[in-house]
């Protein structure tokens, strides 16, 4: 990863992945708020809201947009008729979108494994890369810097925790230590007993952060903060056993990094993706954001505490696929994201979350991952796989 940018005078002009997401949404606020620092040139959503894609369109006017959801193409390309927008669709068209020419920076804020191959494609142009998609790097992490490095690109955390990092990061030879910060979720002090009652309502509503469904329900479980472990050890080049996590409900500091002579640097700041979304786009500048200034005295005070490790198993699962290597975390990584939407949908409880994940590794984690093509093919793979769990454990409890 590079800590130099961008040029800090030129215009960025971003394609943004995920417009029409949580995180996409905040990146536009950052846009609008600076018209003569950015620009977004290209935008692609899923297509499951193209309305909502159609208005961003019509508001920040990029060249090009792309919804991957092919049927959502129509009536996105009627809705937009009278502007001199192209409109792509597909994952070839959210590719295209990704790699779009006149952007300097892509911002990759698609959730889930199905980011891998836009923001793969964006690297292989030389795009800078604004990464909020972790999910991008526990798939493929060492495929995917190999190409991070190949094609020269600064690549520049969004993830709160990492952009911490990022920030008070000085030489990794000095480093003895990464202590990623966790909130705890909502659910923090919950025995598994009480856990095992949970429902999808309960564990969408998060105590800090506002933030799309999947990583939501992926704080409950803490999978969240062990796809950060993986984010870290990649982005950062720090091996697992240097890599610790304290749970901080106040989501105040966002990370720390204690070096060899026993300094610890921490970042702090409100909990608002704003302030780590500001850093990426305009690193190695700073520009405002509308997030709240840190009021310490009305705090009054910073709480830590250890992960409960027994009752959210998830932490220790990443760490374990993280450790095995290979095409592990990629088998975690499709075994988490079909559970969390099997939970959603009310077809598992809450606990079958990190069982569905246990047994995954058991059946796949061995699976070597060599090349981009093995890695998509193990993704669809384990969610065979975990389509078959799901019908045997809901049918059971039906
Ligand atoms: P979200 O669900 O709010 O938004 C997801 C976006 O991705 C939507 O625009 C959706 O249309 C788009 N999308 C989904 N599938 C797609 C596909 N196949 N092709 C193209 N677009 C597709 O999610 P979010 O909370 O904004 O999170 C996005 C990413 O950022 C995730 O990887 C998440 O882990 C990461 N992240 C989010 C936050 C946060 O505060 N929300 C914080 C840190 C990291
Ligand atoms: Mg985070």
């Amino acid at each position: 990863m590079s800590r130099d940018a961008s040029s800090p005078d030129a215009i960025q002009s971003l394609a943004l992945l995920g417009a029409t997401g949580s995180i996409g949404e905040n990146v536009l606020e950052i846009v609008a708020a600076h018209p003569e620092r950015f620009r977004v040139v290209a935008m692609a959503a899923g297509g499951e809201r193209w309305q909502r894609l159609a208005e961003l369109a019509r508001r920040f006017r990029p060249e090009a947009v792309a919804v991957w959801e092919p049927d959502a193409a129509a009536p996105l390309r009627d809705a937009l008729a009278d502007l001199p927008i192209q409109v792509f669709s597909g994952g070839e068209g959210v590719c295209r979108v990704a790699a779009w020419e006149s952007a300097r920076m892509t911002v990759a804020a698609i959730v889930g494994s199905a980011g891998l191959s836009p923001t793969l494609a964006a690297v292989r142009a030389g795009k800078a890369i604004a990464l909020a998609n972790k999910e991008c790097l526990v798939v493929g992490g060492g495929l995917f810097m190999e190409e991070v490095r190949r094609h020269g690109v600064s690549l520049l955390p969004v993830d709160s925790e990492h952009s911490a990092i990022f920030q008070v990061f000085q030489h990794k030879r000095h480093v003895r230590r990464l202590i990623l910060t966790a909130s705890g979720g909502p659910f923090r002090g919950w025995r598994r007993e009480r856990l095992a009652t949970v429902k999808p309502d309960q564990a969408l509503s998060h105590p800090n952060w506002r933030m799309g469904r999947k990583i939501t329900i992926d704080s409950a479980t803490l999978m969240n903060k062990g796809l950060e472990v993986i984010e870290a050890h990649w982005l950062f080049d720090i091996p697992p056993a240097a890599i610790d996590v304290v749970v901080h409900p106040e989501s105040i500091v966002h990370s720390l990094v204690e070096y060899v002579d026993g300094s610890v640097l921490a970042q702090l700041g409100a909990p608002d993706m704003r302030t780590p979304i500001a850093v990426a786009l305009a690193w190695p500048e700073r520009v405002n954001t509308s997030a709240p200034s840190l009021d310490l005295s009305a705090l009054g005070r910073l709480t830590f505490e250890e992960p409960d490790r027994e009752s959210f198993p998830c932490l220790d699962l990443a760490w374990r696929a993280l450790r095995q290597g290979g095409g592990a975390t990629a088998a975690l990584n499709s075994a988490n994201e079909a559970a969390v939407s099997a939970f959603l949908q009310g077809r598992i409880g809450f606990l079958e979350i990190p069982a569905l994940i246990a047994d995954a590794l058991d059946a796949l984690g061995d699976a070597s991952a060599p090349t981009f093509d093995a890695l998509f093919e193990l993704d669809r793979q384990t969610r065979r796989w975990a389509e078959s769990w799901i019908r045997r454990h809901s049918s059971r409890e039906a």
